[in-house]
Protein backbone atom coordinates (compact mmCIF):
# COMPACT_ATOMS: atom_id res chain seq x y z
CA UNK A 1 0.00 0.00 0.00
CA UNK A 2 0.98 3.38 -1.05
CA UNK A 3 1.94 5.73 2.88
CA UNK A 4 -0.91 8.36 2.73
CA UNK A 5 2.13 11.00 3.32
CA UNK A 6 3.89 11.86 0.58
CA UNK A 7 7.38 11.69 0.59
CA UNK A 8 10.16 14.01 -0.41
CA UNK A 9 11.03 11.24 -3.10
CA UNK A 10 7.65 11.23 -4.38
CA UNK A 11 7.86 15.69 -4.80
CA UNK A 12 11.08 15.26 -6.40
CA UNK A 13 9.48 12.68 -8.58
CA UNK A 14 6.33 14.86 -9.51
CA UNK A 15 9.60 17.86 -10.41
CA UNK A 16 11.39 15.70 -12.11
CA UNK A 17 8.38 14.85 -14.30
CA UNK A 18 6.70 18.06 -14.92
CA UNK A 19 10.36 19.95 -15.78
CA UNK A 20 11.04 16.90 -18.35
CA UNK A 21 7.58 17.64 -19.83
CA UNK A 22 8.18 21.59 -19.80
CA UNK A 23 11.31 21.28 -21.47
CA UNK A 24 9.72 18.35 -24.30
CA UNK A 25 6.83 21.02 -25.01
CA UNK A 26 9.57 23.99 -25.76
CA UNK A 27 11.09 21.64 -28.23
CA UNK A 28 7.63 20.51 -29.60
CA UNK A 29 6.67 24.25 -29.83
CA UNK A 30 10.06 25.25 -31.66
CA UNK A 31 9.62 22.19 -33.95
CA UNK A 32 6.39 23.05 -35.06
CA UNK A 33 6.60 26.94 -35.48
CA UNK A 34 10.26 26.30 -37.58
CA UNK A 35 12.62 27.96 -34.72
CA UNK A 36 15.81 26.81 -35.15
CA UNK A 37 17.00 24.43 -32.74
CA UNK A 38 18.22 25.49 -29.52
CA UNK A 39 16.74 29.07 -30.09
CA UNK A 40 14.68 28.84 -27.09
CA UNK A 41 15.84 29.07 -23.41
CA UNK A 42 14.16 27.92 -21.09
CA UNK A 43 14.12 30.25 -17.79
CA UNK A 44 12.47 28.65 -14.62
CA UNK A 45 10.97 31.02 -12.37
CA UNK A 46 11.92 29.90 -8.71
CA UNK A 47 10.09 32.98 -6.97
CA UNK A 48 8.46 31.36 -3.73
CA UNK A 49 10.56 27.91 -4.22
CA UNK A 50 12.90 26.74 -1.73
CA UNK A 51 16.63 26.29 -2.57
CA UNK A 52 16.46 22.35 -2.12
CA UNK A 53 13.58 22.73 -5.16
CA UNK A 54 15.88 24.77 -7.25
CA UNK A 55 18.75 22.13 -6.34
CA UNK A 56 16.39 19.15 -7.51
CA UNK A 57 15.84 20.99 -11.10
CA UNK A 58 19.60 21.93 -10.98
CA UNK A 59 19.94 18.26 -11.09
CA UNK A 60 17.75 17.40 -13.61
CA UNK A 61 20.14 19.74 -15.98
CA UNK A 62 18.87 23.14 -15.79
CA UNK A 63 20.76 26.29 -15.72
CA UNK A 64 18.59 29.44 -16.03
CA UNK A 65 16.48 30.49 -13.32
CA UNK A 66 14.53 33.71 -12.31
CA UNK A 67 13.48 35.75 -9.32
CA UNK A 68 11.50 38.51 -8.85
CA UNK A 69 12.41 39.18 -4.90
CA UNK A 70 15.68 40.66 -4.20
CA UNK A 71 16.32 39.70 -0.65
CA UNK A 72 14.70 36.48 -1.39
CA UNK A 73 16.70 35.69 -4.15
CA UNK A 74 20.50 36.70 -2.86
CA UNK A 75 19.81 34.11 0.00
CA UNK A 76 18.90 31.27 -2.66
CA UNK A 77 21.76 32.35 -4.72
CA UNK A 78 24.31 31.74 -1.54
CA UNK A 79 22.68 28.65 -0.76
CA UNK A 80 23.23 27.28 -3.65
CA UNK A 81 26.90 28.86 -4.81
CA UNK A 82 28.30 25.50 -5.79
CA UNK A 83 26.47 25.26 -8.78
CA UNK A 84 27.11 27.10 -11.66
CA UNK A 85 23.52 28.78 -12.27
CA UNK A 86 22.85 31.95 -14.05
CA UNK A 87 20.01 34.02 -12.13
CA UNK A 88 17.58 36.58 -13.80
CA UNK A 89 15.52 39.18 -11.87
CA UNK A 90 12.08 39.19 -13.26
CA UNK A 91 10.64 42.04 -10.57
CA UNK A 92 9.72 45.50 -10.01
CA UNK A 93 13.03 47.37 -9.02
CA UNK A 94 13.91 49.56 -6.49
CA UNK A 95 16.94 51.95 -6.87
CA UNK A 96 17.89 51.01 -3.39
CA UNK A 97 17.97 47.18 -4.90
CA UNK A 98 20.41 47.98 -7.84
CA UNK A 99 23.59 47.40 -5.75
CA UNK A 100 22.39 43.58 -4.86
CA UNK A 101 20.58 42.88 -8.48
CA UNK A 102 23.88 44.58 -10.03
CA UNK A 103 26.01 41.86 -7.77
CA UNK A 104 24.14 38.61 -7.81
CA UNK A 105 22.65 38.60 -11.20
CA UNK A 106 23.85 37.47 -14.64
CA UNK A 107 20.30 38.78 -16.26
CA UNK A 108 17.92 41.59 -15.50
CA UNK A 109 14.58 41.13 -18.00
CA UNK A 110 12.54 44.10 -16.25
CA UNK A 111 14.07 47.31 -16.78
CA UNK A 112 11.72 50.57 -17.98
CA UNK A 113 13.44 53.54 -16.92
CA UNK A 114 17.28 55.10 -17.65
CA UNK A 115 17.35 55.91 -13.96
CA UNK A 116 18.37 52.23 -13.04
CA UNK A 117 19.53 50.99 -16.17
CA UNK A 118 22.03 53.69 -15.12
CA UNK A 119 22.58 52.55 -11.08
CA UNK A 120 22.66 48.75 -12.71
CA UNK A 121 25.42 49.84 -14.86
CA UNK A 122 27.51 51.62 -12.08
CA UNK A 123 26.66 49.22 -9.77
CA UNK A 124 27.84 46.42 -11.59
CA UNK A 125 30.76 44.16 -10.33
CA UNK A 126 34.03 44.79 -13.39
CA UNK A 127 34.69 41.14 -12.74
CA UNK A 128 31.58 40.02 -13.55
CA UNK A 129 31.51 41.22 -17.04
CA UNK A 130 28.89 43.06 -18.71
CA UNK A 131 24.99 42.55 -16.60
CA UNK A 132 22.47 41.65 -20.07
CA UNK A 133 19.62 43.69 -19.87
CA UNK A 134 15.71 43.64 -21.37
CA UNK A 135 13.61 46.29 -21.62
CA UNK A 136 10.28 45.32 -20.22
CA UNK A 137 7.66 47.00 -22.64
CA UNK A 138 4.19 47.56 -21.59
CA UNK A 139 2.21 46.34 -25.09
CA UNK A 140 -0.95 47.15 -24.02
CA UNK A 141 -0.57 50.54 -22.34
CA UNK A 142 -2.17 49.29 -18.83
CA UNK A 143 -2.15 52.46 -16.69
CA UNK A 144 -0.55 49.91 -13.50
CA UNK A 145 1.64 48.29 -14.97
CA UNK A 146 5.26 48.75 -15.30
CA UNK A 147 6.68 48.52 -18.86
CA UNK A 148 7.78 51.55 -21.37
CA UNK A 149 5.60 52.54 -23.54
CA UNK A 150 6.26 51.39 -27.41
CA UNK A 151 6.55 55.23 -28.23
CA UNK A 152 9.50 55.69 -25.72
CA UNK A 153 11.19 52.28 -26.35
CA UNK A 154 13.06 54.23 -28.78
CA UNK A 155 14.76 56.82 -26.81
CA UNK A 156 15.38 54.48 -24.04
CA UNK A 157 16.71 51.75 -25.27
CA UNK A 158 19.53 54.02 -27.40
CA UNK A 159 20.22 55.70 -23.85
CA UNK A 160 21.30 52.61 -22.30
CA UNK A 161 23.33 51.48 -25.22
CA UNK A 162 25.61 54.12 -23.99
CA UNK A 163 26.55 52.08 -20.68
CA UNK A 164 29.25 50.57 -20.32
CA UNK A 165 28.80 47.75 -17.94
CA UNK A 166 25.10 46.90 -19.87
CA UNK A 167 24.79 44.59 -22.57
CA UNK A 168 21.15 45.78 -24.11
CA UNK A 169 20.08 42.35 -25.01
CA UNK A 170 16.42 42.62 -26.08
CA UNK A 171 12.67 43.28 -24.66
CA UNK A 172 10.54 41.64 -22.57
CA UNK A 173 6.63 42.09 -22.34
CA UNK A 174 4.42 40.52 -19.69
CA UNK A 175 0.72 40.61 -21.99
CA UNK A 176 -2.49 40.92 -19.93
CA UNK A 177 -3.91 37.21 -19.74
CA UNK A 178 -5.59 35.95 -22.75
CA UNK A 179 -6.71 31.97 -23.40
CA UNK A 180 -6.71 32.32 -27.20
CA UNK A 181 -4.08 31.85 -29.01
CA UNK A 182 -4.34 33.40 -31.98
CA UNK A 183 -4.85 36.84 -29.30
CA UNK A 184 -1.49 35.67 -27.55
CA UNK A 185 0.38 35.28 -30.67
CA UNK A 186 -0.97 39.33 -31.90
CA UNK A 187 -0.13 40.08 -28.73
CA UNK A 188 3.63 38.78 -29.20
CA UNK A 189 4.44 39.46 -32.72
CA UNK A 190 3.76 43.50 -31.75
CA UNK A 191 6.57 43.30 -29.34
CA UNK A 192 8.74 41.32 -32.00
CA UNK A 193 8.15 43.79 -34.46
CA UNK A 194 9.19 46.56 -32.12
CA UNK A 195 12.27 44.61 -32.01
CA UNK A 196 12.41 44.00 -35.56
CA UNK A 197 12.27 47.99 -35.87
CA UNK A 198 14.69 48.62 -33.72
CA UNK A 199 17.12 46.23 -35.45
CA UNK A 200 16.64 47.94 -38.78
CA UNK A 201 17.91 51.21 -37.38
CA UNK A 202 20.97 49.16 -36.46
CA UNK A 203 20.47 48.50 -32.51
CA UNK A 204 22.16 44.98 -31.78
CA UNK A 205 19.43 43.47 -29.76
CA UNK A 206 19.15 39.31 -30.27
CA UNK A 207 16.69 38.32 -27.40
CA UNK A 208 13.23 38.06 -26.58
CA UNK A 209 11.80 37.58 -22.97
CA UNK A 210 8.44 36.48 -23.66
CA UNK A 211 6.01 33.55 -22.62
CA UNK A 212 5.04 31.77 -19.38
CA UNK A 213 3.07 28.68 -18.36
CA UNK A 214 -0.48 29.90 -19.94
CA UNK A 215 1.38 31.39 -23.10
CA UNK A 216 4.37 29.32 -23.94
CA UNK A 217 3.57 28.10 -27.01
CA UNK A 218 2.30 31.74 -28.54
CA UNK A 219 5.58 33.54 -27.31
CA UNK A 220 7.45 30.65 -28.90
CA UNK A 221 5.63 30.80 -32.51
CA UNK A 222 6.44 34.61 -31.94
CA UNK A 223 10.34 34.24 -31.66
CA UNK A 224 10.76 34.33 -27.92
CA UNK A 225 14.46 33.05 -27.36
CA UNK A 226 13.54 33.04 -23.25
CA UNK A 227 10.42 31.54 -21.95
CA UNK A 228 9.95 32.14 -18.54
CA UNK A 229 8.56 29.13 -16.76
CA UNK A 230 7.35 28.53 -12.95
CA UNK A 231 3.65 26.61 -12.41
CA UNK A 232 4.50 24.56 -15.29
CA UNK A 233 7.97 23.41 -13.36
CA UNK A 234 7.16 23.54 -9.86
CA UNK A 235 3.40 23.53 -9.40
CA UNK A 236 0.67 25.88 -8.24
CA UNK A 237 2.16 28.78 -5.96
CA UNK A 238 0.48 29.27 -3.06
C1 LIG B 1 5.90 34.57 -11.94
C2 LIG B 1 6.40 35.06 -13.24
C3 LIG B 1 6.54 34.19 -14.33
C4 LIG B 1 6.15 32.72 -14.29
O1 LIG B 1 4.77 32.57 -14.31
P1 LIG B 1 4.08 31.14 -14.45
O2 LIG B 1 2.70 31.45 -14.91
O3 LIG B 1 4.11 30.53 -13.09
O4 LIG B 1 4.84 30.35 -15.44
C5 LIG B 1 7.06 34.71 -15.50
N1 LIG B 1 7.43 36.01 -15.61
C6 LIG B 1 7.30 36.87 -14.58
C7 LIG B 1 7.72 38.29 -14.77
C8 LIG B 1 6.78 36.42 -13.37
O5 LIG B 1 6.65 37.30 -12.36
Amino acid sequence: MKPAVRTNIDCHTDLAARYNQVCSAIGAAGKRFSRPEDSVTLVAVSKTRSADEVRAVASLGQRDFGENQVQEAVDKIRLLADIALSWHFIGTIQSNKCRDIAANFDWVHSVDRFKIARRLSEMRPQSRGPLNLFLQVNLQEEQTKSGVTADNLEDLANNVLTLPYIRLCGLMAIPKPATDFETQRRVFRRLFELQDHLRSKGLPLDCLSMGMTDDMDAAIAEGATHVRIGTAIFGPRQ
